[in-house]
């Protein structure tokens, strides 16, 4: 996996080495079912040619950027799920940033809530939801945890540094609890072990019984979280 930045916004690229040795050309495709770019290339490939090759691609990735992950506002009168939780959006006059209010299970929108004010408002609350999980995860395993981080990836809901830092991505707020829950679980198995061996997957279900399930609603779902 590699991260560049295209357009000011950070985006993944899933690598995957050919394993014919024959091979001789680099592809690149959009994968609809993993959200991302995935670039195919021949064994042995050095990273600077890999590099060169995505420049070439820049005007070809920037297009289909804009194809892929089109936006969608968040309208008065439409509903969210906020950790599995339905709220409807309502306009408030008297806010000037939006508010969650739960007794009326509504979510209340100043006049003209910018994109971003409403990004800093959903990773605020994944902050304050998930973390817990991540927490409580690493202490049932007994593994040091450095730090818990909050990013926006159009491709990937989280990951675990060698330096024991966990990143997630915050729009793991608009799935369900559960769903939210694996991710964190998932990550917290890697302070345990760096890889998806069957030893990975054995704890992640101690720790999750319906991890299965819950990655399933994720390759079926996990798209449409994108286009808040
Ligand atoms: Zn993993």
């Amino acid at each position: 996996m590699s991260t560049i930045v295209f357009s000011g916004q950070e985006q993944d690229i899933l690598i995957k080495r050919k394993p014919n040795l024959r091979a001789k050309r680099l592809s690149l495709r959009v994968s609809a079912q993993d959200n991302a770019f995935v670039l195919t290339v021949p064994p042995r490939t050095t990273d600077s040619h890999i590099k060169a090759f995505l420049v070439r691609c820049t005007p070809w990735i920037e297009k289909n950027l804009k194809k892929m992950f089109h936006v969608k506002h968040l309208v008065p009168g439409e509903d969210i799920l906020l950790h599995g939780a339905p709220f409807q959006c309502i306009l408030d006059p008297l806010r000037r940033k939006p508010m969650l209010c739960i007794t009326t299970q509504t979510l209340r929108l100043p006049p003209r809530c910018s994109q971003s004010a409403l990004h800093d408002f959903l990773k605020k609350m994944a902050i304050e939801k998930l973390t817990p999980y991540v927490v409580k995860a690493s202490q049932t395993l007994g593994q040091h945890l450095e730090q818990v981080r909050f990013r926006d990836t159009k491709s990937r809901w989280g990951s675990c540094s060698a330096q024991k830092t966990i990143s997630l991505n915050w729009r793991l707020i608009l799935a369900p609890a559960d769903v939210a829950q694996y991710v964190c679980i998932h990550e917290a198995v890697h302070l345990l072990h760096m890889n998806h061996s069957k030893a990975f997957w054995k704890t992640v279900e101690e720790l999750c019984p319906a991890y299965r399930d819950h990655k399933k609603w994720l390759k079926a779902h996990g798209f449409s979280l994108m286009r808040v």
